[in-house]
């Protein structure tokens, strides 16, 4: 999350870490951060946020996720544990450590043509892979074995590797546009 929002902040935003509802109200986009899917449901369960997320998803409003962010993002999860629930959103399936426990960790280049060149430098921690996904899914990168590995659907973007982590901005950068470009169609939340 720190690192989130330092490159946030880097690129100019009023970033604030959101843990309750009344911070929820105050922003205009969300960073959902890496770490355990499951764990991220249940505490935004139990701090009342799973329903007003989900709320804010339908209002429109944008969000980034990046690896269990993205698992959070997507309408079907695959390795969920029982009772696992996502915010939703993306019209996509994920599995959840796609990679396995013999590869947890790795890092890659990645072409991704809607943020140009030079290529993404990748981290990939426990990371899921979307492996279905709908009409209104765009993918913006996979890996050489077709697996998608970043994803949007209208206002919100779902990354499964940690661009937070190598210095890559672009995709919260993408993410802070969406955010600008509904300023100018909403009243603004602040
Ligand atoms: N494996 C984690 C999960 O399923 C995601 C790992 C991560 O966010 N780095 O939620």
């Amino acid at each position: 999350m720190r690192e989130h929002l330092a490159v946030l902040r880097a690129l100019g935003a009023d970033a604030h870490p959101v843990r309750r509802l009344e911070e929820l109200s105050a922003v205009e986009g969300l960073v959902l951060p890496g770490g355990e899917s499951s764990v991220i449901d249940k505490l935004a369960r139990a701090f009342g946020l799973f329903d007003p997320i989900r709320a804010a998803i339908a209002d429109g409003m944008p969000m980034y996720g990046t690896c269990a962010g993205l698992i959070l993002l997507a309408d079907r999860i695959d390795g969920a544990i029982t009772g696992q629930r996502t915010f939703g959103g993306i019209d996509a399936r994920v599995a959840r450590n796609a990679f396995g426990s013999q590869t947890a960790s790795f890092e890659t280049d990645l072409d991704v043509p809607a943020l140009g060149e030079p290529p993404v430098h990748a981290a990939f921690i426990r990371a899921p892979a979307v492996v279905e996904w709908g009409p209104d899914a765009v993918p913006l990168a996979s890996l050489s074995d077709g697996r998608v590995v970043a994803i949007e659907q209208g206002a919100l973007l779902g990354t499964a590797f940690h661009p937070e982590s190598t210095g890559e901005t672009r995709f919260h950068d993408r993410f802070l546009s969406r955010v600008h470009s509904r300023r100018g169609i909403s009243a603004p939340a602040l």
